[in-house]
């Protein structure tokens, strides 16, 4: 059934070729004990390890049924060792960390009834350990769960290599019993230094000395025995439960490994939810403010980019070119003339406390109503719903007075023709309130008390209606005062400006000092700006949209920024990963040459370490979620305590999977390399820890 032809063996120590094992010829029926005795370093367990299809012989070759096992490939190697040959190894190679059973059904390449392991558990005495971890046991008990994983799969030879070099001399005997036993029905081949032993129990001895075997009688018998292969490694569970137990061996090391990817993963996910988050609060702002703010143009000087001064006009041609934007946006001209408002209390109300109503449902009304007609007002309140000092004398108003009582109180707009008295060659200021009063061109009446939502102009004032400037220009311009300012050179006392200056403040084709363009939205605004972005002469300012834009940008690159360290920390725990994936290789050596004695293939040991890898992974996004799920409530906390906005962290479920998979790639990636080089290790060197 096995037969050897001239097997040879040569190691090279410091430079010399050392012959270990020179032309072996030997056949070997299908059943019987085989003893190869020979002493310490005479090459047994090369040998044996030759047989076994663990150890490439020099020269020679090595034929089972006729099969020449020497020009195996490795893949059929492993098949080879899965279904025809199993070694027991000196010292056990048991996996120590786990159980009886799981060491057995490890060496398991195909399916078992639950009954015929306990059959074999019971036949070997280690039914009643079966769940006790291998590190627990006696030297005998683990000789015996050593050969019952030797047995499982039911191969046509067993090796052994100084199966009682460990054991008192009761054991071996016992051991020694069972081999004996089991070679009835198949082919035993012990190696030992033990002769009494071998002598006792032996069918047959064959003694190495000198690289050559002594009392070879050789065997004519090529008798082929019928075989099944086991082309694939059927057994998962144990090879899981490895891995498992490779993780919770060495928790805390895997643990710290697995929070320094989570510290990234954490930073990562945080930076970018609130990023996205932060961004899309900005967009609904900009999209709730888009009519409270105006686009603004002033006349005066603005300093250019390029330090030059950019000096806006506003002029005719303006006016009409705004035309084109009037169908989208609502627009307020302010003018600087002169506007005399008198108040029932015959008080003159400072120009600065009139503001144009800007139409954008911005007031939020406390008392009375909005403006319906041209002619009627409101009085806005500041934040603090307070009026300034001025107001509330220009209405004779107590600090313990109530808003309320200001409703329904009137106001006189004063023409130029009641405002100026002619006296010679001169036009004098009328300052006689309650005579204007009583003069007055328009009443005006208070309707509303309002104050701001969203603050764009914090102060009291009094809102009026556009069209009453307008009414007022229409009545200026055919005013007596203008009338003699164009015709003759009438002086009016007090004002020493230029005439078109005076003309113009005066009512007389007056220019807008500033103009005020409101939209309804993101989309009209942008039509507006483009438009207004080709008339060059006049430089716009859009406020709201700059502020936004800065905090955007300034967002952006503290993310950006924050991300980079993330990733950085990534990297670095990925090359811990790495390093850590060496380290256990370099720790499970042993592992990995008895799954490989065990017929294990090169792949199914880098799915054992990707498997731990992964669960490593597993285990870091676990403590980053639990971690990130701890923050995001206190985190919102804060954040609607400092910044005002709440719900900024919500995390959506799709974004963890896609980072649990980058993260998964990540350590796969980053281990691929020592996975590898641990399914390359040669299995007896592993075994024999060299
Ligand atoms: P035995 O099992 O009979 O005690 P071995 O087969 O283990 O002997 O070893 C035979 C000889 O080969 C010993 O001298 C040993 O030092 C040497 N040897 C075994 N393995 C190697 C190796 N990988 N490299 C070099 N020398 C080796
Ligand atoms: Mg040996």
């Amino acid at each position: 059934m096995l037969k050897l032809k001239n097997i040879c063996k040569t190691y090279r120590i410091d430079k010399n070729k050392q012959t270990i094992l020179d032309n072996i010829t030997l056949n070997f029926k299908n059943k019987g004990l085989i003893f190869i005795l020979g002493a310490s370093g005479s090459g047994k367990s090369t040998l044996l390890n030759i047989i076994g299809g663990n150890l490439k012989c020099d020269n020679g070759d090595i034929y089972f049924n006729n099969l020449c096992i020497t020009k195996f490939k490795d893949k059929e190697l492993d098949i080879y060792r899965r279904s025809i040959v199993s070694t027991i190894f000196q010292d056990y190679n048991l996996i120590e960390y786990l159980t009886v059973l799981d060491n057995i059904l490890i060496g398991c390449h195909k399916t078992i009834s639950k009954e015929e392991i306990k059959l074999l558990l019971k036949k070997l005495n280690i039914y009643a350990k079966k769940n006790i971890t291998v590190n627990k046991l006696s030297g005998g008990e683990k000789q015996r769960v050593a050969i019952a994983r030797a047995l499982i799969n039911d191969s046509k030879i067993l090796l052994a290599d100084e199966p009682t070099g460990a054991l008192d001399s009761k054991n071996s005997h016992a051991v020694m019993a069972l081999l004996k036993q089991i070679s009835k029905n198949k082919l035993v081949i012990v190696v030992t230094h033990n002769k009494p032993l071998a002598y006792k129990y032996g069918d047959h001895i064959i003694t190495i000395k000198d690289g050559k075997c002594r009392d070879s009688k050789v065997n004519d018998d090529d008798y082929s025995v019928p075989i099944t292969l086991n082309n694939k490694h059927r057994n998962f569970i144990p090879l899981f439960k490895l891995a498992l137990k490779a993780l919770t061996n060495k928790l805390l090391r895997n643990l710290v490994t697995a929070l320094a990817i989570s510290i990234g993963i954490i930073s990562i996910i945080l930076i970018t939810n609130i990023y996205s988050n932060f961004n899309k609060e900005l967009n609904s702002l900009e999209k709730r403010l888009v009519n409270i703010f105006p686009i603004m143009v002033k006349n005066g000087e603005y300093k250019l980019a390029n330090n030059k001064v950019h000096i806006n006009k506003i002029d005719n041609d303006y006016l009409d070119y705004l035309k084109q934007i009037k169908e989208i946006a609502h627009i307020n001209y302010n003018y600087d003339i002169l506007f005399p408002v008198i108040t029932d209390s015959y008080q003159l109300i400072p120009n600065t406390y009139l503001e144009i109503n800007p139409n954008n449902n911005n007031y939020h009304i406390l008392y009375g109503r909005t403006i319906i007609s041209n002619h009627e007002v409101l009085i806005k309140v500041d934040q603090f719903n307070s009026i300034g000092n001025d107001l509330m004398v220009a209405f004779n108003y107590k600090e313990d007075n109530d808003y309320e009582d200001l409703i329904g109180r009137k106001l006189r707009v004063i023409s130029n023709n009641k405002y100026f008295t002619k006296q010679d060659n001169y036009y004098l200021v009328n300052n006689d309130y309650e005579k204007l009063y009583e003069n007055g061109f328009i009443e005006l009446i208070i309707v509303g008390i309002v104050k701001e939502q969203e603050v764009v102009n914090d102060g009291s004032s009094i809102i009026y209606s556009e069209s009453l400037i307008e009414e007022l220009i229409t009545e200026n311009s055919n005013s007596n005062i203008v009338k003699d300012l164009l015709s003759n050179n009438y002086k009016v006392l007090g004002f020493t400006n230029d005439k078109s200056i005076l003309l113009s403040y005066l009512g007389y084709q007056p220019l807008p000092c500033s103009i005020n363009i409101y939209v309804d939205n993101l989309k009209n605004k942008k039509i507006v700006s483009d438009k207004l972005a080709q008339y060059k002469e006049l430089i716009y300012e859009d406020t709201m949209s700059s502020s936004i834009e800065i905090v955007r940008k300034f967002i952006l690159t503290v993310s950006g920024v924050l991300i980079t360290f993330s990733l950085l920390a990534i990297i670095v725990s990925s090359l811990m990963i790495a390093i850590l994936t060496s380290i256990r290789v370099l720790e499970s050596k042993k592992e990995i040459g008895i799954l490989k004695s065990l017929g294990y293939t090169k792949k199914n040991i880098r799915f054992l370490f990707n498997l731990e890898n992964m669960l490593i992974g597993l285990l870091s996004f676990t403590v980053s979620v639990i971690i990130v799920f701890i923050l995001v409530k206190p985190g919102n906390n804060l954040i609607d305590k400092y910044i005002g906005i709440d719900n900024l962290l919500n995390l959506n479920y799709h974004y963890l999977i896609v980072i649990l998979i980058v993260n998964l790639l990540i350590i796969k990636i980053v281990s691929t390399i020592p996975v590898i080089r641990a399914s390359k290790l040669d299995t007896v060197s592993c075994i024999y820890g060299k």
